[in-house]
């Protein structure tokens, strides 16, 4: 591995295309762990084609939180099946996912945020934690358009509650962008997108947006929208995730 910092790492990369990116950091961080963490929407299944068609050392895995929508779990496994490649699932567990839904009930979400942040961590937050161990570099398929929450973000940031380097290489890109890359590829999608979904997570925390919306209004649309509270706690800092 070739000794190299955060501010190196964002100039170096900041206008590169996505597979050289890829290909470049792989070599860099040659025999580190590197994961990517997808969600299987627009912009993951992007980086997902890159890192499988390219045979890149990255692990490509997947919160399987089991309260996925039957149209994304088709997705999976048309997708390990058009790249030949697995996505690996990290599922909650059972014994915690047994407590809560004593406790609070299945859907117990609803009653307020912190059941519903609860209810992330076990399902979402815990299962990611142990899918990151080890790791040196964490790609993700944030976009700055997503929302404001994630304009301030940059493409390399270094993780310092998870010792690590998170990358961001699709930061910068529009929605219409990810269509282009999606149709000129012919990379699978969700069916959900063109429904009026365009961020997609549980089944029973995401809702189709109306035209003018913001692309994460379909998100736990039932608490207030102050953006910071329309995370799941996977990219916001480890310690606040567990306080909320
Ligand atoms: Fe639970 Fe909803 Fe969070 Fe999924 S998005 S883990 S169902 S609260």
């Amino acid at each position: 591995m070739k000794n190299i910092s955060i501010d190196e790492l964002n100039q170096q990369f900041k206008a590169q295309p996505l597979a050289e990116t890829l290909k470049e950091l792989a070599d860099i961080f040659d025999g580190q762990k590197m994961v990517f963490s997808s969600s299987l929407g627009l912009e993951d299944q992007v980086i997902t084609a890159a890192i499988f068609e390219n045979d890149l050392p990255i692990q490509v895995f997947t919160l399987d939180t089991q309260r996925l929508f039957k149209e994304t779990e088709a997705l999976i496994t048309e997708t390990e099946q058009k790249y030949q490649k697995t996505i690996v699932r990290f599922t909650p567990n059972p014994d915690a996912i047994q407590e809560y839904t004593k406790t609070e009930g299945l859907n117990g979400f609803y009653e307020s945020i912190e059941k519903r942040k609860k209810c992330c961590y076990i399902r979402k937050i815990e299962p990611l934690n142990r899918a990151l161990k080890g790791a040196k570099i964490w790609i993700t398929g944030i976009r700055q358009a997503q929302s404001e929450f994630r304009n301030n973000m940059q493409l390399f940031e270094y993780d310092s509650e998870r010792d690590l380097i998170k990358f961001n290489p699709l930061l910068a890109w529009s929605t219409e962008q990810l269509w282009e890359c999606i149709r000129a590829n012919q990379i699978p999608f969700n069916s959900l997108h063109e429904k009026g979904y365009p961020s997609i997570g549980c089944e029973p925390c995401t809702r189709a947006i109306k035209p003018g919306e913001d692309e994460r209004a379909g998100r736990w649309w039932w608490e207030n929208q102050d953006q910071t509270k329309q995370e799941c706690g996977l990219h916001v800092p480890l310690k606040a995730a567990k306080k909320a």
